[in-house]
């Protein structure tokens, strides 16, 4: 066995495993370049998903003659004049991604200063440098890469289809778009345009740009389902656009999060999203986010991956806080709304003959609730319960309310409300779920949970393990209202239970109790785990068995859930109640 040194090509094609392992992982390590130079246009052109060509021409400050061949060389950059890491003022400062893609691929670079009269250019394919040549090309840079991995077989068979490739270019143009709105954007892809993103009006502040951007990017529909986040905490500041609970997405693909102005996938800023939202999103549901974080250069470090997506905080804790807590602020003051795209989907399941799917994003449970509203209410359905006398209910006091004047409470089900501009649909079974589920964190968090003693203590048999791991946990319960004692094998006995609470099977609360103590992955701590379960189940037997409310009932749960906080959702993350516009009704009528 001989040790040997690499050449340089094998060096630089090994290094492109890493850094650039898809062409759009290359598209964004060369916007990124286009970036540092100070690009105001920057021009992406793709053919067959960038597997074939991917062509980036920006109008920044170019790059000399001289310097063409030391751009392709590795670890040369012009990005770390100062030798340190800890202030970095630019995308790059690794100097490998124009070497990596050239050893893998057939790269030309051709490049004009914004003071020079002529442009030079350089081919290199699989690494080997050709002669530097006179080209024409305006002020800035072109990096043209023509079959990416050609010169790495095992790598090219990596590659997913055309299709594929595409929708990943397409995501990493939107990202770096979001992250730098004053830079305007264009994108091809087999010669149509995909995106022509002007540059942001640079008289505006960076938040109106932003704005500009992300709605010319995610739409209207976005915006009007977000709210605007703005939180400093130190010298750390959060700011973009939070969506509501309701309007929310099957995966995690619509968050786009930023650092320092960089597009990142980072698993502290994930989970922190994630935890932010838990109480108010279905497990397998997703938030959409745009989100800015802004903080001293020096308390991040970008220099744990090749390709920078990912970075490492030096004070994690306080970040994962100010994401948690502030989007938790803001989520609870958001008043109550519920998605625009939930009353739009409801129409749609009102017309005669029109059964397009919702407008996105939808809820799969929405088909029971349409399954209610396409009956269209007939007058035989036994359980409406009108609030009467009828005119005299709906006072312009009542319908000035958010959610409005309670009229009926149909099926024993939903609240139909009046609003001064429409009407909104109620589900009272799950506003309740919610409205005791705030309730008892309130109580938690003051005074700890109500207990009632039980008349008689109640035998509950589960199995050995399922009562230890319940036993072990007999302070934590205690403190949550729920008192049991050990029962011999097999069983526990149970002394009292939240005032709150009235659960149709004591086996399936100590059932249910026992998930939530087991449920290791959830990154919520286990009181409010648990709270949850409590909270779930003291409704059932309540709202549930189905008892018509009069009309005092039904206004006095609006009012409440107006005034508590999250109740737009329900504790399964659900819409609890969905707004019609008269403008909406005046169309499904053909009046306007
Ligand atoms: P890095 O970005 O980490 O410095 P790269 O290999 O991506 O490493 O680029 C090497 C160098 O080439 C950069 O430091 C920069 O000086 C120059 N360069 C690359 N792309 C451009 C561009 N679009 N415009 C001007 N200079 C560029
Ligand atoms: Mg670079």
């Amino acid at each position: 066995m001989t040790i040997r040194q690499l050449p340089d090509t094998l060096i630089n094609q090994i290094a492109a495993g890493e850094v650039v392992e898809r062409p759009a992982a290359a598209l964004k390590e060369l916007i990124e370049n286009a970036l540092d130079a100070q690009a105001q246009h920057i021009e992406i052109d793709l053919e067959n998903g960038g597997r074939t060509l991917l062509q980036i021409r920006d109008d920044g400050v170019g790059i000399t003659r001289d310097e063409l061949p030391l751009a392709l060389s590795r670890h040369a950059t012009s990005k770390l004049p100062t030798d340190s890491l800890d202030d970095l003022q630019h995308l790059g400062f690794r100097g490998e991604a124009l070497p990596s893609i050239a050893a893998v691929s057939r790269l030309t670079l051709t490049s004009r200063t914004r003071d020079s009269d002529s442009a030079w250019t350089l081919h290199v394919a699989g690494g080997k440098v050709g002669a530097i040549a006179p080209a024409s090309h305006p002020p800035g840079t072109t990096v043209q890469v023509a079959d990416l991995f050609y010169a790495t077989p095992a790598r090219l068979k990596f590659l997913k289809t055309d299709q594929t490739e595409y929708s990943a270019c397409k995501d990493v143009v939107l990202r770096m778009a979001m992250a730098a709105p004053h830079v305007g954007f264009r994108l091809r892809h087999n010669g149509s345009l995909i995106l022509n993103l002007p540059s942001a009006t640079l008289a505006d502040t960076p938040e109106i740009q932003h704005t500009a951007r992300i709605l010319s990017l995610l739409g209207q529909d976005f915006i009007d389902n977000a709210i605007a986040v703005d939180l400093v905490r130190d010298d750390t500041r959060l700011h973009g656009y939070a969506g509501l609970p309701t309007y929310n997405k099957g995966n995690a693909t619509a968050q786009y999060l930023f650092v320092n102005g960089r597009a990142v996938r980072d698993r502290v800023l994930q989970g922190a999203l994630r935890a932010a939202y838990a109480d108010v999103l279905p497990a397998d549901r997703h938030a959409y986010a745009v989100l800015y974080l802004t903080l001293p250069p020096a308390k991040v470090d970008v220099n744990v991956h090749p390709a920078k997506a990912e970075v490492r905080f030096q004070d994690a804790q306080h970040v994962r806080g100010l994401i948690v807590g502030g989007l938790r602020d803001v989520l609870r003051n958001a008043g109550p709304r519920t998605a625009t795209t939930l009353g739009h989907g409801t129409l749609q399941s009102f017309r005669p003959g029109v059964s397009q799917p919702m407008a996105a994003p939808s809820f799969a449970f929405s088909a029971p609730l349409q399954a209610h509203l396409d009956v269209a209410l007939p007058p035989q359905a036994a359980t409406i319960t009108p609030f009467q006398p009828m005119e005299s209910a709906v006072t312009p006091q009542e319908t000035s309310h958010p959610l409005g004047a309670a009229l009926a409470h149909i099926h024993a089900t939903y609240i139909v409300a009046q609003t001064s501009d429409g009407i909104v649909l109620i589900d009272a079974h799950a506003a309740h779920e919610r409205l005791t589920y705030e309730k008892m964190k309130d109580q938690l968090a003051a005074t700890g949970i109500v207990r009632q003693a039980l008349l008689t203590p109640e035998i509950v048999q589960l199995d050995e393990a399922r009562c230890a791991e319940l036993l072990q946990h007999q302070d934590l319960l205690r403190g949550m209202g729920i008192e049991i004692e050990s029962f011999g094998a097999g069983a526990i006995l149970v002394r009292a239970l939240p005032a709150e609470m009235k659960p149709e099977s004591l086996k399936s609360l100590f059932a249910d109790i026992c998930d939530a103590l087991e449920d290791g992955k959830a990154t919520d701590p286990i009181e409010q785990r648990l709270m949850y379960r409590l909270a779930t189940a003291a409704c059932h037997g309540s709202v549930r068995a189905g008892r018509p409310l009069n009309g005092a009932e039904m206004n006095a749960l609006l009012r409440q859930m107006e005034a508590t906080p999250l109740s737009s959702q329900c504790n399964h993350g659900r819409p609890t109640h969905i707004a019609l516009s008269l403008h909406d009704i005046e169309r499904l009528f053909a009046r306007r």
